[in-house]
């Protein structure tokens, strides 16, 4: 358990934390209000010991700003304990309101600190937990269940958000919307499950050339996601020009590399995909523009015979 231990005194700072670390617990030591808001800010804590009296800003205060630069999450509350000479009414109900979580006297034995340490390493741990499992859960949110892609709502929420960095940074910017081709004959000929593991083998090496692509530097913070049904989207930030024409090639290849059996792909013979391929620079327009412009160049390259990339 890692404790911030706020007070200005010397003395009582190096007893008290010669004690808690015969305890086992890492110990960084703040002489004042500031200093311990600057440490919070830097480092994680799973405790804060936090004296009342302290020349500048008191304990109360550093407590109420500390609580006001916390996330908003059940598990970026640290707990604080104050440790004060005096538990009179009136610091117990200051101390609550402004934060703070329990009391220890300065006077208590060491079976107590102890105890009350133990306690909340036991809270420490909880939130550990906590925060993990949301971590966990946020990551399941955004992925496809079948392929492990991106799903559309991780898109959704991210792609505004990339749009407004590209119309800032006067960068160009790509979608390619990708769609497999003839793809209902093929659920009907092979079946729905062989479909479904035909769209995990299509979205891995979607997948793998676009990690390709970020390793290659030629595509940063390039990434794909599952669109919906049989349709991908690749979002390239920044491309420079004609980038995003040669990684949709270079997708369209790839998967007809697969050599994945559509006997009813016509002109093909195995699996393939068409792309609408668009890149613009975003001055005024609006994203959905985008998306639109490329749903018509994927249709365009349908009408054109699949298995191709149509670009603008
Ligand atoms: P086109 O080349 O013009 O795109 O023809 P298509 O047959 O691929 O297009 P269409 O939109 O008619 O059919 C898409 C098919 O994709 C229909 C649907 O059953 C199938 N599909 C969508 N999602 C899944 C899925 O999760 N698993 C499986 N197995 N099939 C899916
Ligand atoms: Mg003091
Ligand atoms: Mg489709
Ligand atoms: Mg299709």
């Amino acid at each position: 358990m890692k404790i911030l231990l706020v007070d200005d005194s010397k003395a009582v700072a190096m007893m008290t934390t010669a004690r808690l670390e015969s305890f086992g617990y890492e110990v960084t030591h703040a002489a004042d209000g500031l200093s311990a808001i600057a440490q919070f800010q830097q480092n994680s804590f799973d405790l804060i010991l936090m004296d009342i009296e302290m020349p500048g800003m008191n304990g109360f205060e550093t407590t109420t700003r500390i609580r006001a630069l916390e996330g908003h999450e059940p598990w970026a509350w640290t707990p604080i304990i104050f440790v004060t000479a005096t538990d009179t009414a009136t610091n117990v109900v200051t101390a609550i309101e402004a934060g703070g979580d329990d009391f220890i006297s300065k006077m208590a034995p060491e079976s107590v600190l102890q105890a009350k340490m133990k306690a909340m390493s036991r809270i420490a741990a909880m939130r550990a937990r906590l925060a993990q499992a949301n971590r966990k859960l946020q990551d399941q949110a955004n992925r496809d269940g079948l392929t492990g892609l991106y799903n559309r709502r991780a898109l959704d929420m991210h792609i505004d958000h990339l749009w407004d960095d590209a119309v800032r940074g006067g960068k160009p910017f790509s979608i390619l919307m990708i769609d497999v081709d003839n793809f209902k004959k093929y659920n009907d000929h092979y079946g729905h499950l062989a479909g479904d593991d035909c769209l995990r083998a299509i979205a891995n090496s979607l997948g793998t050339t676009v990690q390709q692509a970020n390793a290659d530097k030629i595509a940063a913070g390039t990434f794909v996601a599952r669109y919906g049904g049989e349709e991908f989207c690749v979002v390239i930030p920044e491309a420079s020009p004609g980038v995003h024409i040669g990684l949709a090639s270079t997708l369209v290849e790839n998967i007809a590399a697969l050599q994945l059996p559509h006997e009813k792909n016509a002109d093909w013979g195995v699996v393939t995909i068409s792309v609408g391929a668009v890149c613009i620079n975003p001055a005024s327009e609006k994203v959905g523009a985008l998306f639109r412009q490329a749903d018509t160049l994927l249709y365009r390259a349908k009408e054109a015979g699949r298995n191709r990339v149509e670009a603008d």
